[in-house]
């Protein structure tokens, strides 16, 4: 088997990254441990409305309902509202993400991508000491596969980043473990996404509820793995749930669990390998959110191994437009949002109370964490000093 481009993993970041290698014409292979692509769904959800703008989705089979905004609820219950009355418009979407996926998927295919389930990655090739390829499990088979460029798309577990000799070991203090109902029988017709704080409900994380429409909501759990002990997150969200009286006639139809990186971005390129997603810890060390950025890295990554295999350079240094570019649309918003993290962890509920009560009221010209933080340092210059330096460069 010889492709151009080998892509580990059919998640969002791997579909998206071989549409467009695809499209700039490189022949693509993706392959996929699973038997289907996006099962078992492993997610709360949620993602920003900016997806419409990266037009990888046809029809909204993949949208179970619209959100008009977040509320964050404080510890003690103060609740701050991020509306889309303010930014004007919907400001995201709760989705399916097995027809999520899936479509991703579809779309690459049409591209002229190629697909293989029930497919393992066991290993790298290497011809003259370089990458070459991957050897995987097909079936319980091992197959070669030959390929000028391999991508790590493999998530937050990732073993390609591993094998090319990157440190990809995550500190419990870095990543979150998480679990998630997905209920029936309660209202699924808000039109809000909420997030509880605080160290008795989710120590270093939060409790989310997101409403899948009609009599469904997705309610979840993110507890950092370094204050967590084997089953802590799924006893803290039954807590949650029984102290909660519109969550309480819930009847599970899924239960996940799962972990999220928290950490900051890794190299995410080598000669002849790059990584996208949670493989590359794109993820928001903040609310643990990784689709958008999965699809807005593997855009990038596409679209460099694109020019990649016309220009037949695969070296480090020409597929360093990759990093550069990743860097500029979300290497800064990352690295504060690390920051903003480690800040928050060391806050005590009463201090999340005392902001959260000073927001109650403000009205926020847009739906995004960096609003948030700019209506906190505004607010508390002195108590959020660490953070005024990096509002400056965000914003630069
Ligand atoms: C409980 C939970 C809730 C979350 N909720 C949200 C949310 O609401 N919103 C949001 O934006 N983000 C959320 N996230 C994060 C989000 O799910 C990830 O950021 C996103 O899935 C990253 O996409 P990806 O393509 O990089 O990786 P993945 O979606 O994990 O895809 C990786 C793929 O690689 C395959 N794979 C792995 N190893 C191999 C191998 N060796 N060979 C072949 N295939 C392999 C896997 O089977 C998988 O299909 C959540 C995460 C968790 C755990």
């Amino acid at each position: 088997m010889k492709y151009d481009v080998v892509v580990v993993g059919s998640g969002p970041a791997g579909s998206v990254t071989a549409r467009f290698a695809a499209e700039a014409g490189a022949k693509v292979l993706i392959i996929e441990r699973r038997a289907e692509v996006g099962v078992p769904v492993l997610c709360g959800e949620g993602i920003g409305q900016k997806v419409d703008a990266f037009h990888v989705l046809e029809g909204t089979r993949w949208i179970a309902s619209k959100m008009d905004g977040a509320r964050i609820f404080s510890p003690n219950g103060t609740k701050v509202t991020l509306a889309a009355e303010y930014a004007g418009s919907e400001t995201g979407y709760v989705v399916y993400r097995d027809i999520f996926d899936q479509e991703l998927a579809r779309g690459a295919v049409k591209k002229g991508a190629r697909l293989m389930l029930n497919t393992r990655a066991v290993g790298l090739l290497k011809k003259n000491g370089k990458i070459a390829g991957v050897q995987a499990l097909h079936l319980n088979k091992t197959i070669d596969i030959e390929a000028d460029v391999v991508v790590g798309a493999d998530g937050v577990e990732s073993r390609i980043g591993k094998w090319a000799g990157i440190q990809t070991t995550l500190k419990p203090h870095d990543l979150e473990t998480c679990a998630q109902y997905t209920l029936a029988n309660v209202d699924g017709t808000s039109p809000y996404c909420d997030f509880y704080l605080g160290k008795q409900i989710a120590p270093g994380g939060y409790v989310w509820v997101f409403p899948k429409g009609k009599d469904t909501v997705n309610v979840g759990i993110g507890v950092l793995a370094s204050l967590s002990d084997s089953g802590k997150a799924l006893r803290l969200l039954d807590k949650f749930i029984a102290s909660h009286a519109e969550l309480k006639s819930g009847q599970p139809l899924r239960l996940l669990s799962g972990a999220d990186p928290v950490a900051e971005p890794i190299e995410s390129i080598r000669d002849h390998l790059l990584l996208v997603g949670d493989a590359a810890r794109h993820v928001d060390p903040i609310t643990g959110g990784g689709l958008m950025l999965s699809i807005e890295g593997g855009k990038l990554a596409g679209e460099t191994i694109g020019r990649a295999v016309e220009q037949q350079r695969f070296d480090q240094q020409f597929l360093s437009e990759y990093e550069t570019k990743w860097k500029g649309a979300f290497g800064k918003k990352l690295h504060r949002n690390y920051v903003v993290k480690e800040t928050l962890l060391d806050m005590e509920d009463k201090t999340l109370d005392m902001l959260a009560d000073s927001l109650k009221d403000y009205k926020f010209e847009e739906f995004s964490t960096f609003s948030l933080i700019k209506a906190l340092v505004t607010k508390h210059p002195s108590l959020l000093v660490k953070l005024t330096p990096l509002m400056k460069l965000a914003r630069a």
